[in-house]
């Protein structure tokens, strides 16, 4: 999976800024949409041409249904296929628009403010429900692609101001010259589940901040049917130093040397996104490559555990693996720096006291019954429940779920949402639902998941 820094950041650098012109231009506009007259501003299109200078090619910045590139711009960077498709529950965007600036991001949403739509927000198009690239309602699409300028670099203190539509290719943070991967495969006829079971007493308690060892649970065929546990590792350092570490803390797997490469932190970037570095193109170009089309369409879930899954889930988890060969679970370690913030220090609550999260994946190809794998996938969530954390049982955000609940157009009550929010969020979701009550009350930004405010 890809790196999660790059749109994490990118999310966050845009925010200000849309609450800031939204605040500062709507308290100047004051007729909402349902009394403005439609002699005044007949069209959407007409109220967003006339706040563009005279010059402004809009033929290059906005695109209807009936554009020719509308259709190949709407799923440039849509990650997630059958959100798109004709059977997809969803509806598409009226209009497309591909802000350069800031003016032009203005327009859209004074715009849209004016003409009823809803507007949906799409930085690098990864929600895994779509949630920046499909509704339930009529909107217009903000696509973020040619906003992407880079600047305000500080290398001492590791910051950068990024706008949101830039990709890690275009930004270089300072990263250690050279770090080390290994990826070590075993089968249950291999001793996996032995293996399983130290990975997940070592993985977050023992193990230094600067290795991470993941592991991917699927079925594999090897002669007969069974689950491979794939350790899947990134070390900040040498192999000789990674060695001395795993050979301490982690003998069991007996990780070798011929195991283990050393490269550049650019290129394990690519490691771990399965681009293949040895196949002559250069990896800045690689990394630039935004046309790579998704073709695969997932359902993914996720949980967090707190203490080591027993011998009996884990045998559940091998059955239930083996009844779907496109299924997997990725179970990441938390601990380290994650433990060193304090649960209300970001809106991220899941710290301290979990080992580490699980994803689980399903995808399917074109044309399948996207409900079997669905169904698969959900069936495979609830046989988890005994194992992961309640009360609530928690969810990661990036991991977007819409089975966890969602909003009912924009009146939906703090209480209401609170069946998904506080899964993601804990008890920063009442302080984020206050901050949501204070920059954009009249809920203007809103998706089936989004903050509902709520008034001090
Ligand atoms: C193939 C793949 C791999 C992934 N790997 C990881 C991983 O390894 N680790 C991890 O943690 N996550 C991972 N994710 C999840 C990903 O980090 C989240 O989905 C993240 O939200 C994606 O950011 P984006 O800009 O691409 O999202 P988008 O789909 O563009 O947007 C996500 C949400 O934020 C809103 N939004 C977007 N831009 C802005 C903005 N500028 N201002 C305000 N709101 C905005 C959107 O409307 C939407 O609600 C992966 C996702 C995919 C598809």
């Amino acid at each position: 999976m890809a790196s999660p820094a790059i749109p994490t950041v990118t999310i966050l650098s845009l925010l200000p800024l849309l609450i800031l012109l939204l605040s500062s231009s709507f308290s100047s506009m004051a007729s909402p949409a349902s009394t403005t007259t439609t002699k005044e501003y007949p069209t959407f299109l007409h109220c967003f041409s006339g706040k563009l200078p005279p010059s402004t090619d809009l033929s290059q910045l906005v695109f209807s249904r009936n554009s020719s590139s509308y259709t190949t711009i709407l799923h440039f960077s849509a990650q997630n296929p059958y959100l798109l498709s004709p059977s997809s529950l969803t509806t598409k965007p009226l209009y497309v628009i591909t802000p350069r600036n800031e003016p032009q991001i203005q327009a859209s949403l004074l715009c849209a403010k004016r003409h009823g739509l809803q507007v949906r927000v799409r930085s690098g198009g990864h929600d895994y429900e779509g949630l920046s690239y499909v509704a339930r309602e009529p909107f217009l699409l903000l696509d973020l692609i040619n906003y992407r300028a880079i600047y305000r670099v500080n290398v001492d203190e590791r910051t950068a101001w990024v706008q949101a539509g830039a990709t890690i290719g275009e930004l270089l943070v300072p990263v250690p010259p050279s770090v080390t991967v290994f990826t070590v495969s075993r089968t249950l006829e291999e001793g996996a589940e032995k293996l399983f079971n130290v990975w997940q007493k070592v993985s977050a308690l023992q193990l230094p901040e600067e290795l991470t060892i993941r592991v991917i649970l699927q079925a594999v065929v090897t002669g007969r049917r069974t689950v491979q546990a794939t350790f899947n590792s990134l070390y900040y350092g040498t192999v000789p130093d990674l060695l001395r570490i795993m050979n301490r803390d982690f003998p069991e797997l007996g990780l070798k040397a011929e195991d283990c490469e050393e490269m550049s932190w650019v290129e394990s970037t690519m490691y771990f996104a399965g681009i293949n570095i040895t196949s002559g193109t250069p990896k800045e170009e690689a990394l630039l490559n935004r046309s790579q089309p998704a073709t695969n369409s997932f359902k993914n879930k996720s949980d967090f555990v707190k203490k080591p899954i027993s011998e009996k889930g884990l045998r559940g988890i091998w059955n239930k693996l083996l009844e779907e060969e496109r299924g997997m679970m990725i179970l990441e370690p938390l601990g380290g720096k994650v433990d060193a913030v304090s649960e209300s220090g970001t809106p991220f609550p899941h710290r301290k006291g979990n080992l580490y999260n699980i994803q689980y994946v399903v995808t399917w190809l074109e044309g399948a019954d996207a409900n079997k794998y669905i169904d698969w996938m959900r069936s495979l969530h609830k046989f988890m429940t005994p194992y992961v954390s309640q009360s609530p049982r928690g969810a990661y955000l990036n991991y977007r779920d819409l089975d966890l609940g969602m909003n009912e157009g924009p009146d939906t009550s703090y209480q209401a949402a609170s069946v998904w929010g506080l899964k993601y969020f804990k008890g920063n979701f009442r302080r984020l639902a206050l901050v949501k009550g204070r920059v954009d009350k009249e809920n203007f930004f809103r998706s089936e998941q989004s903050i509902p405010p709520l008034l001090a």
